[in-house]
């Protein structure tokens, strides 16, 4: 049955699952209020990292949790005034860093990774931008390759099979040659991928949508209320609803009455102009956290995750960290020419939320997919659109459900 279905957030999780939602006939409206794609979608590496199944609940977070509280350089940190509120989430996450829960947390986004790349390859060709994706691969770089951390999270992904080829030095050096030598070795993960340039895959989608039949309405929506969203001056009326706020979406589902624990991880990205040819897939240094990617405004070097909230401003110290650290892995880098902040939606567990909401069998979620987000856009669209037209019942997508956190 044709349904109406008004989207929140049309970030590339909602653009996605929009797209879905009109190729199976059903009627789609938009409400953003920002443009399309301009929210953690604009600003990320732009890495299709299908590889990427563990996450950061890991054991060995004990163990550094120290430096993360008091040093801002690190690839973790924490903003001192944000410690208080931060504690529900923090202590529900601490409780997920054991290696069952790691294991588990990998063996489920691992189920939606296998597929992440072939679904945007459907997408991206019926919106005319399959040559947008560049099938490279990605290069991770290690100062320690014996590290414990580096050796389980091998070993995991070796028994969930994901694709991955160990570099040494010299490997390293003949892929990348101007990299500097400030590793001992690397893992190569040769199906990942990644875009030059994520805003205009977000357009490409966007305008395919609309194409299809979508409505694109720009507000700040306030609040839901019984079947209708409100921003300050309108209200807007609903027969269906899919929440896909990126990191804020916890307004609403706390509206709804819905505890989600949905926190945000702050990451950023600079730009060094005209250096992008210096390499020629990402590469990401696993010790800084610093992920290097090739793209049209020049060689970003985006990542680090700061536990900061929503509201506080930029901190000049993990742009200065993210500089640092990037001029330490290529030489002769310019000053970067500008900084941008985006907000990681990230819950305890990292797993995504995609399902329908406890209270309202009219409203559905899509959100929560932390490093992942862009990788994960098109797969959780097509997971999504069947949920609300109810024709994936064979499928049992009952792990990433909201529920799991009654
Ligand atoms: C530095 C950094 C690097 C990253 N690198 C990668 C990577 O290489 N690969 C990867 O897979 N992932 C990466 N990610 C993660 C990825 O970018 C996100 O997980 C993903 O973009 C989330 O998509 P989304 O659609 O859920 O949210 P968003 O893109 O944030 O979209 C949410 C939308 O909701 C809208 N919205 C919010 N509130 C309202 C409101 N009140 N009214 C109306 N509209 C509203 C916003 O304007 C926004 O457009 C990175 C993230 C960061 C920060």
């Amino acid at each position: 049955m044709k349904k109406k279905v008004s989207i929140l957030g049309a970030g590339i999780i909602g653009l996605c699952s929009g797209y879905h939602l009109l190729k199976k006939g059903h009627e789609v409206s938009f409400f953003d209020k920002n443009e399309p794609g301009s929210g953690a979608s604009f600003g990320n590496a732009g890495s299709f990292s299908n590889y990427g199944a563990v996450g950061l609940n890991q054991p060995s977070i004990f163990k550094n949790l120290p430096t993360y509280l008091f040093s801002s350089y690190s690839p973790l940190s924490i903003k001192l005034n944000y410690l208080l509120p931060l504690i529900p989430w923090a202590v529900r996450f601490l409780k997920n860093c054991n290696v069952k829960s790691m294991r588990d947390t990998a063996e489920k986004m691992n189920a939606l990774l296998v597929h992440s790349i072939a679904e945007y390859e459907y997408i991206l060709k019926d919106a005319g931008a399959s040559d947008l994706i560049e099938h490279t691969g990605v290069i991770y770089i290690y100062n320690d390759v014996n590290n414990p951390r580096v050796l389980e999270s091998t070993k995991l992904r070796d028994d969930l099979k994901v694709k991955q080829i160990s570099l040494s030095k010299k490997d390293v050096h003949d892929m990348e040659p101007n990299l500097n030598p400030v590793y001992e070795g690397g893992i190569f993960f040769p199906t990942a991928a990644h875009t030059r340039n994520p805003q205009k895959i977000s357009d490409k989608i966007f305008q395919k949508c609309i194409e299809l039949g979508a409505t694109f309405v720009r507000d700040d929506i306030k609040y839901i209320a019984q079947s209708q969203l409100k921003s300050n001056n309108k209200e807007y009326n609903f027969d269906q609803l899919l929440i896909t706020a990126g990191a804020f979406s916890k307004k609403f589902t706390d509206q709804l009455g819905e505890y989600i624990p949905l926190e945000t991880e702050r990451g950023y990205h600079i730009h060094f102009k005209g250096s992008d040819t210096l390499i020629t897939r990402p590469v990401c240094s696993f010790d800084t956290g610093v992920y290097l990617s090739p793209m049209d405004q020049g060689l970003r070097a985006a990542g680090t995750v700061e536990l900061g909230g929503l509201n506080n401003p930029p901190s000049p110290k993990r742009i200065e960290y993210i500089t640092r650290e990037a001029k330490k892995m290529l030489s002769n880098l310019p000053d970067p020419c500008d900084s941008w902040l985006g907000f990681r939606p990230t819950l305890p567990d990292f797993l995504p939320v995609i399902g329908e909401s406890k209270n309202h069998n009219n409203i559905f979620y899509a959100f929560g997919h932390n490093h992942l987000g862009w990788t994960l856009g098109a797969i959780t669209g097509s997971i999504i659109s069947k949920i609300i037209s109810k024709d994936g019942v064979s499928l049992n997508f009952s792990k990433y459900s909201p529920a799991r956190f009654r």
